[in-house]
């Protein structure tokens, strides 16, 4: 049985496996390493994850759904057809995707998995994403903040210097940004800061408003699908900026060409805020963490935008520091889950290290301020604590004859709890005391895995306990109905996944081109639909080399 490691990625998503002393990057079944987060129904109402459900993002919008992980942990709802699923949904359905393809790949079973989440990722999310491990079959006793894993393989590669280091993460959602210690085999973070809604995809929007712009359309006139084809180059308009000095965005829309040429200083100027975004977490953890960037050994760089040379520009103009760009974006954090994995199964060249991890954010109560009367925070654990940690604090009557105090417990930075998450509440009753008199204690448990337990201890020696359960964590009985509907569903035949990608590509690249090249693109595709649907293997192999050549001629 194989433990993975698994980078469940707002845009992408892969694995690895700590096999022979090493981690190793686990192919899906089309033999890529990278399987888009995405997920969707296919024509027979079957469910499709990946490369072919992404291509069918601008064909089918209405049946496919992408970029969930930014609400994981919610009850926001997204339709597959006539059905409805949450991120945590979506996500156990692309973890049993990946699931499945490493089996294949290792041709043995995967029962567990260390899964990496973002450092800001808060306790409701962490649960959901532990859950929907669940929920796919997956046994998932640790996560792994995407930015310890980050570090891991980068110490993996050049070797365990001791040294600290800043990692910025940045992904398609979220940013990022940490300060990684490693002394002596032991790895401790001492600093995290982020934002966990700025990502590649803030770019594109970037791109998108201004071609609509320049071309005078209104995002508002424009149809599901020509607005998927517009946010498609302009993602991809992005990614050609990274190795050109500059780009052709152009979208047929009605038989009609609009486009726009844009190069990386026009970029910086569309997306300024964007950039100015990247600065603000750069700035907050070297505050928190009390460091110089003299005292940074190196800033490692990773997640897909940071392929952007406009972003390594702009972080070694504020930092003063050329960061290291060696390590590759897109599979750091897989690997890091993946040596983390090898740690974990106390794998013989891992045994002596030793992981630390840190609470991104303050915890506490709400308590009403002697003077004002107005709700303020009573912080319990500081942000950036180490973990695992627990501490106590204690409360007094606000009125006299008193016998009951609730305790909201919130988590945040604002000095007012209404700024703040609520996490939950506890109610807890003694015999009265009168104002100024001690009631409570209350103690806030916060584990490795970033799971939170609150005690309430009374006066009079009464505790009550709660994990903190957010919206979205199920009880054992909606764990199990969500399971049952889950395995209800039934995924696409992963043997004619190929199949699937190519006429799916096919179909996008037509509701993308001009008419008269939509002609002999039609009758290709539908020469290559026949082929498949007689099901002749060795025919099938040979036409379907061609068809593929066919489209990676056009794009
Ligand atoms: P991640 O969540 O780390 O997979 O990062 C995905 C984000 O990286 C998406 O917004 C992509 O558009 C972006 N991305 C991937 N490759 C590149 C590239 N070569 N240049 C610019 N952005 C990229």
């Amino acid at each position: 049985m194989a433990i993975i490691g698994i980078d469940l990625g707002t845009t992408n998503s892969l694995a690895t496996v700590f096999r022979e002393g090493k981690p190793e990057i686990v192919s899906n079944a089309l033999g890529n390493i990278l399987t888009p987060s995405v997920a969707g129904l296919d024509d027979e109402g079957n469910v499709i994850v990946g490369e072919s459900a992404k291509e069918r993002l601008i064909t089918h919008p209405d049946l496919t759904v992408a970029e969930f992980k930014r609400t994981m942990g919610t009850d926001k709802g997204y339709y597959l057809g006539q059905q409805l699923f949450t991120s945590q949904q979506l996500s156990s359905i692309v973890l049993k995707k990946i699931k499945n393809d490493a089996e294949k790949y290792l041709g043995e079973k995967v029962e567990e998995a260390v899964i990496s989440v973002p450092a800001y990722f808060d306790d409701r999310m962490r649960s959901a994403t532990k859950q929907a491990a669940e929920l796919a079959g997956i046994k998932c006793e640790r996560l792994v903040n995407e930015p310890s894993a980050a570090a891991l393989a980068y110490l993996y590669d050049h070797g365990w210097k001791d040294g600290t280091y800043m990692v910025v993460d940045f992904g398609g959602g979220t940013l990022d940004v940490s300060i990684v210690d490693s002394f002596d085999q032991v790895m401790e973070i001492i600093a995290v800061a982020g934002d966990n809604q700025l990502g590649g995809k803030d770019f594109n929007d970037a791109i998108f408003n201004y071609f609509c712009a320049a071309n005078g359309l209104l995002e508002g006139d424009l149809t599901a699908e020509h607005r998927a084809a517009v946010y498609r180059m302009a993602e991809l308009t992005k990614i050609a900026l990274s190795t050109n000095p500059f780009a052709v965005m152009s979208v047929i829309i009605d038989d009609k060409e609009y486009s726009v040429t844009l190069d990386n200083n026009m970029l910086i100027k569309i997306a300024h805020n964007v950039f100015e975004r990247v600065h603000d977490p750069i700035r907050r953890v070297l505050k928190d963490s009390r460091m110089s960037i003299d005292e940074l050994e190196d800033i490692i760089l990773v997640g897909g935008s940071c392929r952007m040379p406009t972003i390594a520009a702009f972080i070694a103009k504020v930092t003063g520091k050329t960061p290291c760009t060696d390590i590759d974006p897109d599979t750091a954090i897989a690997i890091g889950a993946g040596v983390f994995a090898g740690i974990k199964s106390r794998n013989e060249n891992f045994k002596d290290i030793v992981m630390t991890d840190i609470c991104p954010f303050s915890l506490g109560v709400s308590i009403l301020d002697n003077y004002t009367k107005d709700e303020i925070m009573s912080f319990i654990i500081q942000r950036n604590s180490m973990l695992p940690t627990s501490k106590v604090q204690s409360y007094c009557a606000v009125n006299n004859n008193q016998s009951q105090s609730r305790f909201d417990i919130f988590q945040g930075e604002s000095i007012y709890p209404k700024n703040n998450i609520k996490l939950g509440t506890l109610v807890i009753n003694y015999d009265p005391v009168n104002a100024g008199e001690h009631t409570a204690d209350v103690r806030l448990t916060y584990d490795i895995n970033g799971m939170l337990m609150v005690d309430v201890t009374s006066k009079d020696g009464v505790t009550e306990s709660k994990i903190l359960m957010g919206s979205s964590r199920l009880s054992q009985k909606e764990m199990e109905a969500t399971k049952e509907r889950l395995e209800k569903i039934k995924f696409a035949d992963s043997e004619n996944e190929e199949d699937k990608l190519l006429i799916a590509r096919c179909e996008r690249i037509i509701e993308e081109t001009y008419s008269f090249e939509r002609d002999v693109l039609i009758d290709r595709l539908m020469w290559f639909k026949a082929v498949v649907d007689r099901g002749n293997t060795v025919e099938k192999r040979k036409v379907r080399a061609q068809f593929k050549e066919f489209l990676d001629g056009i794009s």
